[in-house]
């Protein structure tokens, strides 16, 4: 058992609220901090579906109510000294914006009891790149959740030269205790060991296909019968929605630029977005 009690969860937006609640489903009282009453209101509906996704997707643990029950662990708050004055652990979830991350923990380093280890759930901003603004460089890391994490629920836990590792080993327990399988990284690498390993395989593939060697279905079907993985890479980005990898894309170099637009011409545009709107490289409509 970590000493981690109370955790206070900053931004309550679609990462922020599965952890806030996946966090308080495994027993731990949780403060979500939201900037306003709209945000907040907002919150409340993803808790309350969250608590009835997660009887619909047969989590362990959450029949007989237990997912509602949970939310009476959730605390609401839009004011930051009252959500961290007794936190024992923040996790950070608030828009990937570099000033407005520095801004917060300016703020935070000061409310926050001195103990307090902060954790930031950033997917593309490396925590050195926000350390100094902490003020406790030494409690600070990064926690890196994936969507879905009652699902999908590695925790990538990566800290910078300064944290204390004692911090890191504190973390990493308490991604466990939340029923998270976490993922030491011993130095820091801008994509954690996930999206090292996802986005040049999804570049790839989008070289085969928007080159014209090979279809988006027979490059699938070669990775699936060939390796017995369960989904080829267009699987994987119907799954995760083309807009996401379509940004990441359009920031590259010109040649994946060039994939980033063939998506967009050939499937963005077209409004196949993915799984999610019922068509993507695939079709989902039946
Ligand atoms: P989101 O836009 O859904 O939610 C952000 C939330 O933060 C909103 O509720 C917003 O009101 C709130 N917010 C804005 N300013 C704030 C402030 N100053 N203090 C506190 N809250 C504030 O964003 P998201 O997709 O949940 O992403 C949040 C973080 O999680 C980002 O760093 C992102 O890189 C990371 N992340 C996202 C995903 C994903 O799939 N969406 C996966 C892993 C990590």
């Amino acid at each position: 058992m970590t000493s981690i009690k109370r955790v206070t969860v900053l931004g309550t937006g679609v990462l922020g609220s599965q952890i806030a609640f996946q966090t308080a489903f495994s027993g731990f009282d949780v403060v979500a901090y939201d900037i306003n009453d709209e945000a907040l209101d907002k919150a409340r509906t993803r808790f309350a579906g969250l608590a009835e996704t997660y009887v619909a997707d047969s989590v362990a643990g959450a029949e007989n109510g237990k997912a509602q029950e949970s939310l009476g662990r959730v605390r609401f708050s839009r004011d930051l000294a009252d959500a961290v004055k007794d936190a024992d652990l923040v996790i950070e979830a608030i828009p990937e914006i570099l000033d407005l991350k520095k801004s917060t923990y300016a703020e935070l380093g000061k409310l926050a009891p001195e103990h307090t280890i902060f954790a930031t759930n950033s997917s593309t901003l490396l925590p050195s790149d926000i350390k100094d603004s902490t003020g406790r460089a030494d409690k600070f890391l990064a926690l890196h959740f994936a969507n879905q994490i009652w699902k999908f629920n590695t925790a990538e836990v990566m800290g910078t030269s300064d944290t204390d590792p004692a911090v890191f080993d504190t973390v990493v327990e308490f991604a466990s205790e939340i029923g998270m399988v976490p993922v030491p990284i011993h130095k820091e690498k801008a994509g954690y060991v996930l999206n090292s390993l996802l986005v040049p395989f999804l570049n790839a593939a989008a070289e085969l296909a928007a080159d014209g060697y090979a279809e988006p279905a027979d490059v699938d079907n070669t990775w699936r019968i060939a390796t017995g993985a369960p989904m080829g890479p267009f699987q994987i980005f119907d799954v995760i929605g083309l807009t996401t990898p379509y940004n990441v894309m359009s920031h590259g170099d010109e040649k994946t630029k060039k994939f980033a637009e063939w998506l967009k011409t050939e499937y963005i545009d077209k409004g196949y977005l993915g799984v999610a709107s019922g068509r993507g490289f695939y079709d989902y409509s039946s």
